[in-house]
């Protein structure tokens, strides 16, 4: 690896790790309705508008020692675990993806994670993401991604119809946002990934389930928000769908 590589290695995980900052202000505002760009960040305790040493990413946290330092307000975990997330996916998407498809999986991997932890507080999926996201995610197939656009609608109609389906035969569990976040990763996915997107989430949702009631946190009543599950087996068909599905294939 030479010095360059490097360099621009460090640069993808500071890109990731400044918009994880960014996720942290939409995860905060877009449930309460509030703009996204203005005001500028500030604390949610005290108010006051951060100066830009106490905004810095992953660091700010640190050197204040999980502390606003007007209010002395604890700082949640969250902040430094979102911009940490996201500087490592954006590192993994920039080492395995070609420009341009590298802009489009990170900007997509960054409303995965907005979507993930507004759903883990508010249980809900915001529309203003999932919404504009199907027909951005069938132009931008048309023209970038690596599967067809026919590809991408039978994933949008597929997808949303699987959930819809379990929804309907499992009534309380899924729900319209849900439906709404599978049609987006339909069109940015392709209908194969969708697929395996709805198989692993479940997958997952279902071990984690498991073990929660294993360890009584909370018992089977517990409305548990699937978008995180949805979202992790989206990153994993982005990052393992090719191989998953070439061992399928050769497997039958
Ligand atoms: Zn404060």
């Amino acid at each position: 690896m030479d010095t360059w590589y490097i360099f621009t290695l460090f640069s993808a995980f500071i890109v990731g790790a400044v918009m994880g900052s960014f996720s942290n202000v939409c995860i905060y505002r877009i449930p309460l309705r509030l703009s996204i760009v203005r005001p500028g960040s500030y604390c949610p305790t005290c108010k006051t508008r951060l100066a830009i040493l106490d905004n810095i990413p992953l660091l700010s946290f640190v050197f204040l020692k999980r502390k606003c330092r007007y209010c002395q307000g604890k700082i949640s975990w969250r902040y430094p675990t979102v911009e940490l997330l996201t500087g490592i996916f954006y590192l993994l998407v920039y080492m395995r993806f070609d420009f341009p498809i590298t802009i489009i999986y990170t900007l997509l991997v960054t409303s995965l994670i907005i979507i993930s932890f507004i759903d883990i507080d508010h249980k809900i999926i915001p529309n203003v993401i999932t919404l504009p996201g199907i027909p951005i995610g069938l132009v931008l197939s048309y023209f970038f991604l690596p599967h067809s656009i026919i590809s991408a609608l039978i994933g949008l109609l597929g997808g949303s119809g699987l959930l819809l389906l379990m929804a309907l035969i499992y009534p309380g569990g899924m729900g319209g946002g849900d439906i709404k976040m599978i049609a987006m990763l339909g069109t940015f996915l392709g209908w194969e990934k969708v697929f395996l997107t709805i198989f692993l989430g479940s997958l997952i949702g279902s071990v984690i389930g498991i073990a929660m009631i294993i360890l009584k946190k909370g018992g089977r009543k517990t409305k548990i928000p699937f978008g995180p599950y949805l979202a992790a087996g989206a990153i994993l068909s982005i990052f393992l769908g090719n191989e998953i599905i070439e061992y399928y294939v050769n497997f039958f």
